[in-house]
């Protein structure tokens, strides 16, 4: 369990499953998963691991001592700062995937949703990221035929590599309902991805090239692309690193991070770092479009706004001017 982490888009993470079924970075051809290459260093020995990355493991109660982490909302984070004023930014799973096919659906609902939902798990944002969204779907289907809500503070989030992945995005589409906040894991990307008309449909798109041994390189102009897409559409993009091998206009970019994620040394278009306005805002975020809550956020002034706790807010009986009064309450305007 840690609770820190390097990577730039979250403050910590959590695993209440290790070990995976693999997917196209741990397969017969490639084994480049930084979770797998972990295991097999440390899984027979350390406890904490499952015995190997195959035999996946579930590790419950782990969720609940991440829940009762201090609440960030409204703090500043001195090396992520990016992240100014959201609440804690969890990542679940990262060494493995909860998603897994031994892992059953009432062990993901205790550990995960009913945590997410406690007092002290509302405080925070999750971020659960899967490669199998499909399953992800089947599960919060089976969460509704029990009357149970995926949490507002769950984002579900799939990987996308390369063009042969984009099904999952659109089984992401499917998980939660319409207020459900979802994003897009793209990397390590290996290749130009188009994403069409999909990429409005998400609220957060976080972009990388590979690191570590064998990567392959990352042009520039995905990013560029990417970047662009996301501003036309409304979309918080997110770029975490350029990875080992980045070109810029067919040339190798010489960086000294061997993950290209120190964005200091990046081409100063580039340096964007956006996360998705209704982490700041998210009574706003039920009526606003992503435009709105840009300017809401580029007009707030110091210190960073203390967002409440995420509760699903109840419209039924409220007046326009009751909800209009609520959102300049919780703006502060
Ligand atoms: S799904 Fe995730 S944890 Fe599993 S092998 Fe692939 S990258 Fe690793």
């Amino acid at each position: 369990m840690a609770e820190s982490t390097k990577i730039q888009w979250c403050d910590d993470t959590i695993n209440p499953v290790m070990g995976c079924d693999g997917c196209e970075l741990w397969d017969d051809a490639r084994r480049t998963c930084y979770a797998g290459l972990l295991h097999a260093m440390r899984g027979r020995t350390n406890k904490g691991f499952a015995p190997t990355f195959e035999q996946v493991k579930e590790f419950p109660g782990r969720m609940a001592k991440a829940s009762r982490w201090s609440d960030l909302r409204g703090q500043r984070r001195l090396d992520k700062p990016w992240l100014d004023g959201a609440p804690r930014l969890i990542f679940v799973s990262d060494m493995g995937d909860a998603l897994s096919a031994a892992i059953p659906f009432e062990y993901l609902k205790q550990e995960i949703i009913d945590v997410a939902s406690t007092t002290l798990g509302s405080r925070h944002v999750w971020l659960w990221l899967t490669k199998r969204p499909l399953r992800m779907k089947e599960f919060s289907g089976w969460l509704a035929e029990r009357c149970v809500e995926w949490p507002a503070n769950v984002w579900p989030g799939t990987s996308i590599t390369a063009e042969t992945s984009l099904p999952r995005a659109r089984s992401l589409l499917k998980v939660g309902d319409d207020t459900t906040t979802r994003f897009l894991s793209v990397e390590p990307q290996v290749e130009r991805v188009e994403f069409g008309d999909l990429l409005p449909r998400f609220d957060w798109v976080i972009q990388g090239g590979e690191s570590g041994g064998k990567s392959r390189p990352f042009d520039l102009a995905w990013a560029r692309a990417l970047r662009d897409r996301c501003r036309e559409g409304g979309v918080a993009y997110f770029l975490k690193q350029l990875g080992a091998r980045p070109l810029d206009g067919g040339r190798a970019l010489k960086l000294k991070d061997r993950h290209g994620g120190d964005w200091t040394a990046w081409p100063d278009d580039l340096r964007v770092r956006e996360i998705p306005e209704s982490i700041r805002f998210p009574v706003v975020a039920a009526f606003a479009e992503p435009r709105v809550l840009r300017r809401l956020h580029l007009a707030s002034t110091e210190p960073v706004p203390r967002p409440p706790a995420f509760t699903r807010p109840d419209l039924s009986a409220a007046s326009t001017d009751d909800l209009l009064a609520e959102i300049r309450r919780r703006c502060g305007t």
